[in-house]
């Protein structure tokens, strides 16, 4: 029972993830010389600020980029939060990418120099390349190419082969040019299947067991079950192997924590990863430096994404500019809504509540506000993404209340216009949905115009001259 209920709970979750704030952003929407399409892979407008982080994404593409910091500057509800999704969904699964908001640094149970190094951690992914032996069925290509040795006391007929004879078979290879050969084993496991010259059979390594699949009509590469990407290589005490190039993809942050004795790997599972001791990261880092010499291994810078960046304190500014110096570093993308204000923990006012050394290392990409046409745009897109049907008036309406209000409190209106729609059973929102949840929910304007209205009656009202009723 409590097993099906957390089933119901994380399918519940799935569907929640799948309809998130951003869920509809697929990349940057550009074509393919960087261009920003006015409205495609669910972004709309914002063109100059979309062109400038397809040039940060070639950048990273071409691992040009690391260690430098991007920042993301524009009012409330603008697309920068879309814009760091369009750049991750942009850059495929290999690139690694980590998203915190800074108050999140600021927790119980880590330090922030902790928190923020396992967030830089996380953006930081090792590509690891391993050979592995592959030892199930194989599709070789066998042509023997002269009578059985002698030592097995008579001459086999020409493409023939007899149990337990030694002697040798010459294997063609996919690509028919380099010629291996098989000693004993394999002549033993392939005389039982009485085989010829130009027969096609798949071996089996781990059975022995040798399969006759028909005579050879020309290359190899001609059936299905041998790709061209199949590598054989010289067999030692012949032994057939193939060895194919196994690629692991994972972060640092991981090797850490699959490290940390005191936590364990299941630790990825639950995230309570807690501290991860200095050495246990030392030891990591010089294994990766090892094997980055021994071309085993290659750092993949990935990308790092502080959102409300205004947050983060003074020590968590120097701690950034000092990690941006590593040379594993990721590129980091921060963004705020903030103008001038002071930075947090001093009393000093700097832009966007940033230091001005810092501020200095950013590239700065600002976004703009939507005009009316976009913000059509965008709350079509949102309807597909919900899966809510919308006439024609009431897209018309809901646009000019996000004009008037905000892009997301108009986006909010839909889900919950549909279940109005719902309770009335009808099929499709309508105006009076709309209508009816913008009475029911105050946006941030009319909520200020309430309060104003009504302050006194709540308390620690702080409203110059009305504070306390007594000046
Ligand atoms: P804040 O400063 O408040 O964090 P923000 O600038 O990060 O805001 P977003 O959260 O990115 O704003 O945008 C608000 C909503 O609008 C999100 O659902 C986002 O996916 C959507 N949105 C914003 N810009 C675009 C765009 N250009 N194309 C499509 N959807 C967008």
């Amino acid at each position: 029972m409590a097993e099906l209920k957390r089933l119901s709970e994380s399918r519940d979750l799935t569907r929640i993830e799948r309809i998130g704030a951003h869920s509809h952003i697929r990349g940057l929407g550009l074509d393919s010389s960087l261009e920003a399409r006015d409205a495609s892979e669910g972004m709309v407008g914002q063109l100059p600020a979309r062109r400038a982080a397809g040039l940060i994404l070639q950048l990273i593409r071409q691992g040009k980029i690391a260690g430098r910091a991007v920042l993301l500057a524009g009012q409330p509800g603008t697309g920068k939060t879309a814009l760091a999704m369009g750049i991750a969904k942009s850059l495929g699964a290999e690139t690694p990418f980590a998203s915190v908001a800074a108050s999140e640094l600021f927790s119980l149970d880590l330090s922030k120099t902790e928190a923020l190094t396992q967030a830089f951690r996380r953006a930081i992914g090792v590509r690891i390349k391993e050979e592995a032996e592959i030892i199930e069925g194989e599709v070789v290509e066998i042509s023997i190419d002269r009578p059985l040795s002698a030592a097995a006391g008579s001459a086999a007929p020409s493409g023939a082969t007899a149990p337990g004879k030694t002697g040798r078979l010459t294997l063609k290879t996919t690509d028919m040019e380099t010629v291996y050969e098989l000693g004993g084993k394999m002549i033993e496991a392939l005389g039982k299947e009485k085989v010829q010259s130009g027969d096609v059979v798949a071996l089996d390594k781990a059975s022995g067991k040798v399969t006759k699949l028909g005579r050879s009509i020309g290359r190899s590469r001609d059936y299905d079950a041998v790709g061209p990407h199949t590598k054989f290589v010289k067999c030692p005490e012949g032994e057939l192997q193939k060895r194919k190039e196994v690629v692991h993809c994972v972060t640092l942050h991981e090797i850490d924590v699959i490290n940390s004795r005191t936590q364990g790997f299941l630790a990825l599972f639950t995230g309570d990863t807690g501290e991860i001791r200095a050495e246990v990261r030392e030891q990591i880092d010089t294994k990766v430096a090892e094997w980055r010499e021994e071309g085993k291994a290659e750092i993949v810078p990935g990308v790092l994404f502080i959102d409300e960046v205004h947050m983060l304190d003074i020590e968590c500014f120097s701690f950034l500019n000092r990690a941006l110096e590593n040379d594993m570093a990721p590129i980091l993308v921060i963004a705020t809504n903030r103008g001038i204000t002071s930075i947090r923990g001093t009393n000093y006012r700097s832009p966007h509540g940033i230091p001005p050394d810092f501020l200095d290392r950013l590239l700065i990409i600002t976004t703009q506000p939507y005009t009316e046409d976009d913000i059509r745009k965008i709350l079509d897109i949102r309807c597909d993404e919900e899966d809510v049907e919308m006439s024609a008036d009431a897209k018309v309406l809901l646009t000019k209340i996000g004009v008037e209000t905000s892009l997301r409190y108009a986006i909010h209106l839909i889900t919950s216009a549909a279940l109005a729609c719902q309770k009335r059973k009808g099929k499709v929102v309508e105006m009076e949905d709309i209508s009816r949840v913008y009475q029911l929910f105050l946006d941030v304007k009319r909520s200020t115009q309430y309060l104003m209205e009504y302050q006194s009656q709540y308390m620690f009202n702080e409203v110059p001259g009305e504070a306390d009723g007594n000046d």
